[in-house]
């Protein structure tokens, strides 16, 4: 083992004489209390460590020990459930020990392991070793780590093991004889290999109408969501965890204020998922890193938390990683290499920032696992620009990385205007793959009126809404000038219908017992219905129908707030406005016709 001596400390950074050879990447422990660390520098017989853990009183003359295996984590099933530091450490125990001592201290959760191998024979890195049950009765298959493959020369029996436990002895082509148990080791910085990535033609359903219908993100996708202070992202990424249809939940609370967290930590062990009944801790896994922890140990987090997403996904699930806040992360980042000495680039981040994002970034996809199963990590992360400026370095470089981005703007926040997503800053380049999906959930929806229904339906709604809402802004603007009753007729529809979409379609409250979640079916239903009515007035509006008088329609009202009062599946309600929106607008045609047959009389 390579031991070091500290020479100088400042903050998570130390400098230390390496007597042996540390490699970069190395995992350290340092000083009497085994502080876990990770060489990021090497010059000759000189180290650079970071320091993952609080390094107070640590000081020159105390021993750096080589671990001989870049810093890494445990993968395992007793993940699923639980609340963990940046490095994956139960954070239910000790703050203070170090790193072996708390982990021999810790039980290692125990589960009831069923093999469906044999001895003799050959499996393939990411093969099913056997099936794992928890306590709770949650099922996963055990999977041979990707990197390992040979034959069985050894399997136990069906029973009840804890994680650590080698339940399978396998010799590969070399002859090396690796010991498997349900959990195994992985360096955090090194992506999890896939056979093959796939592309993606599948939303992830968020039940949020303006990011599902409007800004979708696939499965295997990213999305930033940029915002200034308050302005809802972490509402709206807890509120993603708690309705998106993917398997697992990653939940990253990275160097927010301790607060910020509280809602997932206080709230989740209560829920249940709404799909599977089932309390939604099972299916989530949380990693906090809020701002008293230390810094360095949030600039890791973030891998750690993909590679606990990347390990979900080998087993053929899909799992969404929310990450709040990549700011904060950021800015971890560019405190240690401040320390490091390193020349400072753009807004003081390292050089290296933009780079470091892409990594993160790289690591969502669609894949087929190495094992041929195909599952998915979707990366949703939150930026907290300073005095939410978009232009920042880290909102710009990932700009760059995702292709889905949710810009929430403070003016609608200020308004109360819920989720905050500013639908002219916002966009998603993956739309167009996604419409195929689209397609089949309006297809299923009960017929409306003969000529409602429509080849590429959402395409053609999400980009009539989208015009709409961009004339919306340009309309304004000149009617703040001109006054609105000196614009056209045509003109005055439009800036009309642009409220409607923003009132009846994408003002969704998180806080509504109805509305916090519009399933696909419903999203489409509503489109469809307003798509219906601007398409009706229009319309009317062309045969004279003033547009004061399409303004007074009965319907308008039921209309605005058919989100809060028509609930998932009241298909007979839906049915019953659409009737109603045709029937007054019949009523407006017919009257205008009899009015222009009066004028033709009178001339
Ligand atoms: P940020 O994380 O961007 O600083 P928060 O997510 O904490 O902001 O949101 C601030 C406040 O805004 C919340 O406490 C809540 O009252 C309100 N809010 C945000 N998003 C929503 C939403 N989708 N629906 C209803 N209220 C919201
Ligand atoms: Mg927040």
């Amino acid at each position: 083992m390579s031991v070091a001596t500290v020479r100088w400390a400042s903050g998570p950074v130390l400098r230390a004489r390496a007597s042996g050879a540390f490699r970069m990447r190395e995992a350290v422990y340092v000083g009497p209390r085994s502080l876990l660390g990770e060489v990021v520098a090497v010059h000759g017989d000189e180290i650079v460590a970071q320091v993952y853990e609080d390094p107070t009183g640590l000081r020159p003359g105390e021993e750096v020990r080589g671990s001989g295996s870049p810093l890494g984590i445990r993968l395992g099933p007793g993940l699923l459930g639980n609340i963990f530091d940046g490095l994956l450490r139960p954070l239910s125990g000790g703050r203070s020990e170090g790193r072996e001592t708390r982990a021999a201290r810790a039980p290692a959760p125990r589960f009831d392991f069923a093999p469906v191998v044999k001895r003799g024979e050959t499996l393939g890195g990411g093969a099913v070793l056997g099936r794992v049950t928890s306590a709770e009765g949650r099922a996963q298959d055990c999977l041979v780590p990707p990197h390992i493959a040979g034959e069985v020369t050894e399997i136990v029996a069906a029973g009840s093991y804890d994680e650590r436990q080698t339940l399978c002895r396998v010799r590969s082509a070399d002859g090396a004889v690796h010991e498997i148990a349900m959990s195994h080791f992985w360096p955090v910085r090194v992506p999890r290999p896939v056979g093959e990535r796939l592309p993606s033609e599948e939303p992830l359903v968020t039940g949020q109408r303006i990011i599902d219908g409007l800004f979708p993100v696939p499965l295997g996708g990213k999305a930033a969501i940029p915002g200034g202070f308050g302005t809802g992202k972490t509402v709206l990424l807890e509120l993603l965890a708690k309705s998106c249809n993917a398997d697992v939940i990653v939940y990253l609370g990275c160097g927010e204020r301790g607060n910020e967290l509280a809602g997932v930590l206080s709230e989740f062990p209560e829920l249940k998922d709404p799909r599977a009944g089932r309390p939604l801790m099972e299916r989530t896994v949380i990693i906090a890193n809020t701002s008293n922890m230390p810094v360095a140990a949030r600039e890791a987090s973030i891998y750690s938390a993909a590679t606990v997403a990347e390990y979900f996904r080998d087993q053929g699930l899909h799992v969404a990683l929310m990450a709040d806040s990549t700011s904060r992360w950021a800015e971890a980042l560019r405190e240690v290499s401040g320390r490091l000495g390193e020349l400072p680039g753009e807004g003081g981040y390292p050089a290296y920032l933009s780079s470091r994002l892409a990594d993160f970034y790289e690591r969502a996809a669609r894949v087929r696992t190495v094992n041929g199963r195909i599952g998915s990590v979707t990366l949703l992360s939150s930026i907290s620009p300073p005095s939410g400026d978009f232009s920042e370095p880290v909102t710009s470089h990932s700009k760059r990385y995702v292709r889905s981005f949710w810009a929430l703007d403070l003016k609608r926040a200020q308004a109360r205007f819920y989720p905050a997503i500013h639908p002219l800053q916002s966009y998603s380049e993956d739309a167009p793959e996604l419409a195929g999906w689209w397609d089949k959930a309006f297809a299923a929806l009960p017929t409306g009126a003969a000529d409602v229904r429509a080849a590429n339906e959402w395409i053609e709604l999400r980009r009539r809404f989208l015009t709409l809402l961009d004339e919306q802004v340009r309309l304004e603007r000149m009617a703040r000038i001109v006054g609105k009753d000196a614009l056209p007729p045509r003109q005055q529809l439009a800036l009309f219908c642009a409220e409607i979409v923003n009132e009846g379609f994408l003002r969704q409250s998180a806080f509504s017992e109805i509305d916090w979640y519009a399933g696909p079916q419903r999203q489409a239903a509503m489109m469809r219905q307003i798509g219906r009515f601007i398409a009706l007035a229009e319309r009317v509006l062309a045969q004279g129908v003033p547009l004061a008088r399409i303004a007074a329609l009965g319907v308008l009202r039921p209309l605005q707030r058919m989100g809060e009062e028509i609930g998932e599946g009241d298909a007979v309600r839906f049915g019953t406005l659409a009737r109603r929106v045709e029937e007054e607008f019949q009523a407006l045609a017919e009257q205008a016709g009899a009015r222009a047959g009066e004028a033709a009389d009178v001339r």
